[in-house]
């Protein structure tokens, strides 16, 4: 059986690192390069922590899908970035898949295009963790019975997005079964700004960003005399990669866009 070949961009940030690992110890895997706007043109064994794996690196994916052949890009960057390796990856034929959050509905509109125009498969999955895709499916089976639903997302102060990709598509899977609802008290007011959260489609999603997290979220619902409280924690950056090669495996059959690992899930 041949290899898949992979590129992964993001190689030294947190779940990049963890992609290194799972490409690399995966036997139907071959990690052909590396994307790194700080290393280009090195090895990746002269970088600090990838003793051994010697792949090149680009800071440029269009001269590195020139120089090496790919069949699938993994992405963990940021929102700019992954967008543009994305698109190009597309251009050459490439397969992505992306865990990089924060692309906007213009975005994802241009990469369901760009992937119909192509024929080629692509994945982006705002949260890799089945744990967490499960949270949401059930988030989605209790907004059919419960119209009063409130997010809370907490994540790591590294993270730059707000609110996370994930919590966004849990209310919009939630908005797919729900019967519209302004929640709360009709004449309620802030007296600190902000207070009531976010708000899309009536949902109030708010976010908590604390050292020691890592991603959890709490999809609580309420109706008359209970609550019903959904929960998803992840510990560590591990947790994602079962989901990571669940999407590389998946893409690999497909010629079309995906948005949520949700929908390739059993
Ligand atoms: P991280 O540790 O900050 O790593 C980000 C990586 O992107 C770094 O290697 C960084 O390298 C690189 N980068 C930053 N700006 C760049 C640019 N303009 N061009 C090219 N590379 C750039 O973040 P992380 O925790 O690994 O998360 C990475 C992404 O995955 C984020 O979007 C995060 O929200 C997302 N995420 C997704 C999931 C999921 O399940 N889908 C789970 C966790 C995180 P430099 O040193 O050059 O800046």
């Amino acid at each position: 059986m041949e290899k898949v070949r992979i590129v992964i961009g993001g190689p030294r940030g947190r779940m990049g690192k963890e992609a290194v690992r799972l490409v690399t110890n995966t036997d139907t895997y071959e990690l052909v390069a590396v994307l790194d706007r700080k290393n280009d043109g090195m090895l990746l064994s002269d970088i600090d922590g990838f003793e051994n794996i010697e792949v090149p690196v680009f800071a440029d994916i269009e001269k590195c899908l020139i120089t090496v052949q790919a069949d699938v890009l993994i992405d963990l960057t940021v929102p700019e970035a992954g967008m543009y390796h994305a698109k190009t990856a597309l251009q050459h034929g490439v397969r992505p898949v992306v865990g990089t959050s924060g692309f906007n509905e213009e975005d994802l509109a241009e990469l369901e295009k760009l992937c119909a125009e192509k024929e080629t498969g692509c994945i982006i999955a705002p949260n890799f963790a089945i744990g967490a895709v499960l949270m949401m499916k059930f988030a989605r089976m209790a907004g059919k019975y419960f119209k009063d639903v409130e997010i809370i997302e907490m994540h790591h102060d590294q993270k730059l997005d707000a609110p996370s990709g994930t919590a966004i598509k849990t209310a919009e899977m939630i908005c797919e079964v729900r019967e519209p609802k302004k929640q709360g008290h009709p004449d309620e007011k802030e007296t600190i700004k902000g207070a009531r959260g976010a708000e899309t489609d009536g949902i109030h999603i708010h976010s908590v960003r604390l050292p020691g997290l890592v991603a959890h979220q709490e999809v609580i619902f309420g109706s008359a005399g209970e609550t019903l409280t959904i929960r998803h924690d992840t510990y560590n950056r591990s947790s994602f990669m079962t989901g990571v090669k669940l999407a590389v495996d998946s893409v690999m059959k497909i010629d079309t866009f995906v948005y949520g690992l949700e929908n390739i899930l059993e």
